[in-house]
């Protein structure tokens, strides 16, 4: 995939939702400090935010909002941030030598827009051929779960799935496709609720026009049960 370079502004770069690297940009002292250290830090920031916009924060409704939103972000939406939670790589032999392409289709995405931190909400799709080692179907939802939980550009969501699986199955031939929304398109700025973007990674095999057709195929397929 190919991410466009611009001279634009910081500010034009997020509106275009542009992004930079196919690594999440982390500084250096990421993990430092720990959850609950991040969490109190968090907390007291969301509260100077809301205090800001002039919220009264006594009230019995919004009291709590701080640290919730604070776990939220460590624990939950941008929990993937943090190594320790990557799924574990475990792999099986490829026992009954189906050496045709394998489909996951319709895994659901949580992910959030690292310009608004407005969520992303969609399907991924994935593809593999295996080279003689299998992974678990439960595996790739948890890869594109972990790798969602982080603020996102979508290309880079679905290079990330992309070169996990290639690591993990110790083979080329993966092939990702997301289609999402992003609330900060459908809910603000243009309001255009209708539209969604489609993002897709081709690695080994499947940037052969047949193998890349095949995939495709059968993610337009209705699953009927
Ligand atoms: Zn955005």
């Amino acid at each position: 995939m190919k991410i466009e370079n611009t001279t634009n502004t910081n500010d034009d770069l997020g509106e275009n939702h542009v992004g930079t690297s196919s690594d999440t940009p982390m500084k250096a002292d990421a993990f430092k400090l720990s959850d609950n250290e991040k969490i109190d830090i968090i907390q007291s920031d969301v509260r100077h935010i809301m205090e800001t916009l002039g919220l009264d924060l006594t009230d019995d409704s919004l009291n709590g909002t701080p640290k919730r939103v604070a776990k939220m972000f460590v624990n939950e939406i941008f929990g993937g941030l943090n190594p320790d939670k990557k799924p574990s790589a475990s792999v099986f032999d490829n026992k009954y030598k189906y050496g045709e392409m394998l489909v996951e289709k319709n895994i659901t995405v949580y992910s959030t827009c690292e310009h608004h931190l407005l969520p992303i909400v969609g399907k991924a799709h994935i593809a593999y051929i295996s080279n003689g080692t299998v992974v678990g179907l439960s595996k790739m939802n948890r890869i594109v779960d972990y790798f969602a939980k982080r603020p996102q550009v979508q290309e880079r969501l679905t290079i990330q799935i992309v070169k996990e699986l290639q690591k993990v199955l110790n083979t080329d031939d993966v092939a990702c496709v997301i289609d999402a929304k992003h609330l900060c398109v459908n809910s603000r700025g243009i309001r255009d609720i209708e539209s969604s973007t489609v993002t897709s990674e081709f690695g080994g095999q499947f940037k052969n026009k047949e193998i890349k057709r095949e995939f495709l195929d059968y993610i337009s397929l209705e699953t009927k049960f």
